[in-house]
């Protein structure tokens, strides 16, 4: 029986970063991943890599460039003549990268010196793990201590199962060879808007459907409304208050049957893909008398800092409470490899940012001002708009604002709120500021380069004293 230091369960954004973070501190380790690709080859990286942060993005990339040149390439004096879009090279591109970060990661155990082990892994009681080869052979091995990073999976809609070709889930709706003419969404959560952006820009008429009466109710309320009125510019069909009670699949589409505050509705589509959020995925993962608990939705039970029910046995990622974020899941998946290394680590889950990588973009980290007025602390917001930024002008960018919400009595930074031009990358001086407990002054002290989008967020936390220098103070 081959033992360990450390077993992780799960190679996706949680498990990997624990495996070679655990290798890094000398431990010895493996890493099981049972990822198998829809041809049945095996690949690291979990959703994340195979079937979701990198492959969106990548045709997010690409379909926004196709939709700029159509409509934003003359405002630049470029003409481009009759664009056409070669939708198989552009899948071609996302699974090029896909394949080269999903070797890479093997790449990176074996260099970290973790042992990458591809097949399936259950934990049995007392720290032992089945763990079953490609070839289906059974091997049992042990280790002082086991992650459990087995991620997520879509959740299905009982009225709308999937069946791979008209109802798809995102990984589906990735992989189109054809850009459907009716497109429809069910949810308008992340994933919603940022393929039904995708399918909207190469062509399709994307018609989401979402439950609740609200639109992004998790983003600051001033977000949220201006995003719905891009979202609704680019040509997206969001009908709120939307709760499907069923589907009728024809030869050709599928009809959606939907009640909202006028009554029963129907629309008709060609494909849909369900987006209604995503379950933990312990689906043959724990034997008998492991000791680990699973909650009521099913994640794994933890501690603050991962430690499950079980003595020595770890779970990270998004098998556990918390966002369903890569580098959430990455940061709980070091955290825990230092803390079995002796060190001490934490996971600050008070600043972890969230990106929504639509166009404009949109991210956050911390409170909305909604959340802080619903705590009584007095606060302050300082805004700046895009449209006020040289640079995001250049960039015939200039849609959306940075938003900072701080407090009264200590100018602590509340949250950041960022809806514009590389918004996930600018979010990340915000996340940093909070991290060091930075108040609005310190940013408001703190030089930015011009001319720069950075420059955005200097002028809010300069605006939350109403000392803006470019944007009249209110
Ligand atoms: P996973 O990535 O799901 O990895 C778990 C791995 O464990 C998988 O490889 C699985 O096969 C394996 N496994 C499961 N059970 C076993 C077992 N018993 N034995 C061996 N292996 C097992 N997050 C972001 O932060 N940014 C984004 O831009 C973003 N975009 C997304 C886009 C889409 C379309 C989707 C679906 C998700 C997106 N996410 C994004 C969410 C992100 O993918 C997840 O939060 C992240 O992958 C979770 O990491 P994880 O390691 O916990 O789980
Ligand atoms: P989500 O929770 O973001 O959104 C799901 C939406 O579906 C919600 O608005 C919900 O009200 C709605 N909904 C639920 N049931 C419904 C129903 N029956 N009919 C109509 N609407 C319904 O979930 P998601 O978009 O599926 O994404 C899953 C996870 O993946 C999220 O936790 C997200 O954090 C992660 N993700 C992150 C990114 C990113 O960081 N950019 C991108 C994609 C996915």
């Amino acid at each position: 029986m081959s033992e360990y230091d450390v077993i992780v369960i799960g190679g996706g954004p949680a498990g990997y970063p624990a495996a070679i973070r655990a290798a890094q501190n000398k431990l010895t380790v493996a890493c099981i991943d049972a990822w198998q690709n829809r041809d049945g080859s095996y690949a690291f990286g979990g959703t994340c890599l195979n079937a979701g942060c990198i492959p969106s993005k990548a045709l997010l990339e690409s379909s926004e460039l196709y939709h700029r040149a159509q409509h934003e390439f003359a405002a630049h004096g470029i003409k481009v003549g009759n664009i056409e879009l070669d939708l198989a090279a552009m899948q071609k591109r996302r699974a090029t990268i896909v394949k080269s970060m999903t070797v890479g990661i093997g790449g990176l155990l074996k260099a970290a010196g973790a042992v990458g082990l591809q097949g399936h892994g259950k934990l049995l009681s007392g720290n032992r793990v089945e763990f079953t080869g490609k070839d289906g052979k059974k091997e049992e091995l042990k280790a002082k201590q086991v992650i459990l990073a087995a991620g997520s999976s879509p959740t299905e809609l009982k009225s709308l199962p999937f069946d791979g070709k008209n109802v798809v889930d995102s990984w589906g709706a990735l992989e189109f060879d054809a850009v459907p003419k009716r497109l429809g969404v069910i949810g308008a959560g992340v994933i919603g808007l940022e393929l039904g952006s995708v399918w909207r820009r190469l062509g399709a008429e994307v018609v989401v459907l979402e439950a609740l009466d609200s639109f992004l109710p998790m983003a600051d309320g001033a977000i949220s409304k201006e995003a719905l009125k891009h979202y609704k510019k680019l040509g997206l069909d969001i009908r709120l208050g939307a709760k499907v009670s069923g589907a009728q699949p024809g030869a050709s589409g599928v009809t959606l049957k939907y009640t909202d505050a006028k009554g029963e509705q129907s629309v008709e589509v060609d494909k849909v893909v369900v987006a209604i959020g995503r379950r933990p995925y312990s689906q043959n993962l724990l034997g008998d008398d492991t000791g680990v608990q699973l909650d009521e939705r099913g994640f794994v039970k933890v501690d603050h800092d991962c430690r499950t029910d079980a003595p020595n046995v770890w779970a990270v990622g998004d098998l556990v409470r918390g966002p369903m974020l890569a580098h959430k899941g990455k940061e709980e998946g070091v955290m825990v490899a230092d803390l079995i290394a002796g060190k001490v680590a934490e996971v600050n889950y008070k600043v972890i940012p969230s990106v929504i990588y639509t166009a404009p973009e949109i991210a956050w980290v911390g409170q909305t001002e909604e959340e802080v007025k619903r705590s009584g602390r007095a606060y302050k917001i300082g805004s700046f708009p895009f449209s006020a930024s040289g640079r995001a002008r250049a960039m015939e960018a200039s849609a959306g604002f940075c938003k900072i919400v701080a407090a009264v009595d200590d100018d602590e930074i509340l949250g950041v709120h960022i809806i514009g031009p590389m918004a996930g990358e600018l979010i990340a001086e915000a996340v940093l500021a909070m991290e060091y407990a930075a108040s609005s002054e310190d940013l408001q002290r703190t030089i930015h380069a011009h001319p720069t989008l950075s420059e955005a967020l200097h002028e809010a936390a300069l605006a939350a004293d109403k000392i803006a220098i470019d944007f009249p103070n209110r």
